[in-house]
């Protein structure tokens, strides 16, 4: 019998009233290994009526209450890290080190939450006026919503959801379809963890789903993650019909490697920045920039047997450093990137067609693939190719390379490897992308600082998680008290001043 993958609303595991249904695989072998039902815009309407009617109580429940409830699920999360890493790596693929460490940056998140009674504090003013006081309070805004990409199933939900329930607000997450089993764990452990029903829902969709999220009266705000056309849409719908909207798309990520950056840590670096998860990172890097011939040559050279080194395999392969593809479709996309960068002329330094793994032969697997003398206008290096290709742009100075960024149409993260820091400071602080590393590849903030990027990389205004994760989920409310001893007798006509 084929593993039925179902919703969860109201505390329950349900089947739900749509007839659509669509397989998922495990992406190492090519084989089916479940049945997801797809919501009807009924079952997201179910959703979130469960949402809507736990939100009083939830809401009430003191912050202090509501915090140890995420710590009792952190304690799970903590215990059983390898379980939910294994349900990651059957549907997504990814090695299961990187199942774990996404986890383990979800669970950060968690923590940050926990600390939901010092995150909600207001400010106060004794004496705003004579005898007048004034403090604003940050209050949750409802029922909210989460659509995740596939490829963090645990850690993204987990940017958005302990933040949004902290806050006191009930939730409905709609995952990715091609690996919904991660969601389902984390809704059981929640209410094991002692969270009331209703106040964490999921609904398995597509875009029927989607769009009766966007369109659903009581449905406050929309946080989203996913590639850049599907989140201005999202942003778009969402925000015409009234919510508050944050939604993160997609990434082409330059490194910078100056003449006088250690060559063998840039060269590590970009291994696993641009290999690791198989390329699948909104954060992975993706581009190149050595500034300078000489630099790149040098670079090139670190790089071919680091790549002639490294291990693919299944998921499951403790040896494995990379896995393989999410999909059928996403392999063949990746080869086609790689077909038209030879067409467009780049030269192919490293080739990772037709890779075939034993016992693997219908895995979704593409090797580590480098391109040199990438140029702007090649498809190459204007679209995001979401795989396990690295490309390098040869550029003739530091100028050139940071005009490239500025240039691109995404600004998620970006980094330079450097040992001069008046370059590495004049970098941090001119370019125009979101999050920046100095000789650190993937500047991922933490969970108490907030991750998010610029221009086609998120539309909204509030980046994930952290304080602006707070602002997102809450409404400020302002409140000026006197009492009656204070009150003058007799009416005023005119702007209350302090004169
Ligand atoms: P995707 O855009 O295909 O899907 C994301 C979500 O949107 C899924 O839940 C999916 O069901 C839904 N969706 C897909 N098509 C839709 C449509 N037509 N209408 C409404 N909803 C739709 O993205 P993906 O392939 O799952 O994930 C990879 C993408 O996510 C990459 O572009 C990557 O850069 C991006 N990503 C960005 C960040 C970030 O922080 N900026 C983080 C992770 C992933």
């Amino acid at each position: 019998m084929m593993k039925a993958i179902q919703h969860f609303i109201g505390g329950n595991s349900v089947a739900g009233s749509g007839s659509r249904t669509v397989p998922t695989y495990n992406p190492a072998t090519g084989e089916q290994s479940g049945e997801l039902s797809l919501a009807s815009p009924a079952d997201v309407r179910a959703a979130v009526e469960a949402a809507k009617a736990a939100f009083p109580g939830w809401a009430g429940t003191t912050p202090l209450r509501r915090a140890r409830i995420l710590n009792k699920f952190l304690g799970i999360l903590e215990d059983r890290i390898g379980e939910l890493a294994a349900i990651i790596t059957a549907e997504h693929g990814k090695v299961i080190s990187d199942a774990m460490g996404e986890i383990q940056r979800g669970m950060e998140v968690v923590e940050f939450a926990t600390a939901a009674p010092q995150l909600l504090k207001g400010e106060y003013t004794e004496n705003v006026g004579t005898a007048v006081d004034s403090w604003s309070m940050r209050q949750p805004l409802g029922v909210v919503a989460g659509i995740t990409p596939f490829n963090f199933p645990a850690m993204v939900p987990m940017w958005i959801f302990p933040v949004a329930l902290a806050c006191g607000n009930t939730f409905v997450l709609k995952p990715s379809e091609r690996d919904p089993s991660a969601s389902l764990k984390i809704a059981e452990w929640l209410t094991e963890a002692g969270l009331p029903d209703g106040v964490f829902n999921v609904v398995q969709g597509d875009k029927e789903a989607v769009d009766a999220i966007l369109t659903d009266p009581d449905i406050e705000a929309v946080s989203f993650v996913g590639s850049t056309p599907i989140a201005r849409y999202i942003y778009t719908t969402a925000t015409a019909a009234g919510k508050r909207c944050q939604a993160l798309g997609g990434a082409k990520n330059h490194m910078i490697v100056m003449p006088d950056a250690d060559m063998d840590q840039a060269a590590d670096a970009l291994m696993g920045a641009g290999y690791g998860s198989a390329g699948e990172r909104c954060m992975a890097i993706s581009v190149a920039v050595p500034v300078g011939d000489e630099t790149a040559d040098r670079l090139i050279e670190k790089l071919k047997p680091r790549i002639a080194a490294l291990k693919v395999g299944p998921g499951t392969d403790p040896e494995a450093d990379m896995g393989p593809l999410v999909t059928a479709e996403a392999q063949k996309r990746i080869l086609s990137y790689i077909d038209s960068g030879v067409a467009e002329g780049a030269d192919l330094v490293v080739d990772g067609r037709g890779l075939k793994l034993q016992g693997y032969e219908n895995g979704y697997f593409v090797g580590a693939t480098l391109f040199d003398r990438v140029t702007t206008d090649m498809k190459i290096y204007k679209e995001e190719i979401f795989g396990p290709v690295l490309s390098i742009a040869r550029a003739q100075s530091y100028d050139e390379a940071a005009q490239w960024i500025n240039d691109h149409e995404f600004g998620n993260g970006t980094a330079i490897f450097t040992r001069d820091g008046d370059a590495a400071r004049e970098f941090a602080h001119k370019i125009r992308v979101g999050m920046v590393g100095i000789n650190v590849p993937i500047p991922v903030p933490m969970a108490f600082h907030s991750f998010g990027g610029w221009k086609a990389s998120l539309f909204g205004d509030h980046h994930m998680h952290g304080p602006e994760g707070v602002r997102f989920y809450t409404r400020m409310k302002t409140i000026t008290s006197r009492w009656p001893k204070g009150i003058r007798s007799g009416a005023e006509f005119s702007m209350p001043t302090m004169k």
